[in-house]
């Protein structure tokens, strides 16, 4: 018998035992091909080839997977290959079996590695920091706009993307406001990528599940690099401080910030006036994008502040009258 057929008789008996979460799927000198699946996502298969002077020469090994990205696949293939050459002239194909297993281990993250290439093509252009840490299977996220930042921590649970990844901020210096729509919205994100509308609509195609990384990112990036260049558009200020150690932090001050249904900003005092003079046909629209203006402090209705309104107006004509007589 020879030296490969030795091999392929212990690994049929020894890959299962000690390769955790293994398949043998064949075992022969044309081919062995060994399936490791973790999780639904977290699997790879490994094929190995032969040359007849094998030990002699490095195995042929390609690794193939749904769910890891070309890329990834490609990089963790020329490791492989380096591990196998440590092993030339020996048996090879369990030592590549064990990298890989302890590879799957070291790098939970590897169930999204198209998402983290995806966003880290975005982040080129800008100032903003990711940083991988396989250890906790987490991403730390730093979105930099001026002196302003978000930074967030987000875990790739062990059955990602089936469930949605955690969503923790870590530091951010907006307004609270603004720091509640933020995390509020990042989690509301992830969960339309797991679960299907409450309410179906006819028209709307069968629900897919989503990854849900790369959605969240995206939307944090756009967020924070939205708001410092932006201006309350009924006074033509700019709205947010350059520092943000200047932002008016009381609710009721007139340069408090304040951030309308469609997403648009404008100072406490600017939305007040707007809000509370004429005209008042048809409610009141947005300035930037034109939607109706909805904001918890101003629930009245359009009549009712019209109501107000006239009525205040009626009381300062008494009041002027009241002066043009005394004069
Ligand atoms: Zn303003
Ligand atoms: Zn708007």
């Amino acid at each position: 018998m020879g030296l490969l057929d030795t091999e392929l008789a212990e690994l049929r008996q020894c890959v299962p035992r000690v390769i955790a979460d293994s398949t043998v799927e064949a075992c022969v000198p044309a081919m062995v091909r060994i399936r490791i699946e973790k999780t639904k996502y977290k699997q790879m298969v490994a094929c190995f080839q032969f040359s007849p002077d094998y030990p002699e020469s490095r195995a042929l090994i390609e690794l193939k997977s749904r769910h890891i990205s070309h890329k990834l696949l490609d990089g963790l293939t020329k490791l492989c290959e380096d591990e196998a050459d440590k092993y030339i002239g020996k048996p090879q194909v369990l030592q590549v079996l064990r990298f890989v297993r302890t590879f799957i281990d070291e790098n939970p993250l590897c169930c999204c590695s198209e998402e983290i290439s995806n966003i880290k093509k975005r982040l080129i252009a800008c100032s903003d920091e990711l940083k991988l840490r396989q250890k906790t299977s987490s991403v730390m996220l730093k979105v930099n706009q001026g002196l302003y930042y978000i930074k967030y921590n987000l875990t790739v649970p062990e059955d990602y993307p089936d469930k949605q990844i955690g969503i923790e901020e870590k530091e951010c210096n907006y307004p609270p406001l603004f720091r509640r729509w933020f995390l509020a919205q990042a989690i509301e994100i992830a969960r339309r990528c797991v679960e299907p509308p409450a309410k179906k609509k006819p028209k709307d195609p069968p629900f897919v599940l989503k990854p849900s990384m790369e959605p969240v990112v995206s939307f944090l990036i756009d967020e924070g690099h939205k708001y410092l260049d932006t201006e309350c558009k009924v006074c033509g200020k700019k709205a947010f401080p350059d520092d943000p150690k200047n932002i008016e932090s009381n609710e009721s001050a007139e340069m408090h910030l304040e951030r309308v249904y469609c997403g648009h900003i404008y100072h406490n005092k600017c939305l007040d006036t707007y809000i509370k003079t004429p005209p008042f046909q048809g409610g009141k629209n947005c300035h930037t994008c034109g939607l109706k203006i909805y904001h918890d402090k101003w629930k009245l209705t359009p009549e009712t502040v019209e109501a107000r309104w006239a009525h205040k107006q009626a009381k300062q004509r008494e009041l002027d009258e009241v002066v043009d007589f005394l004069s």
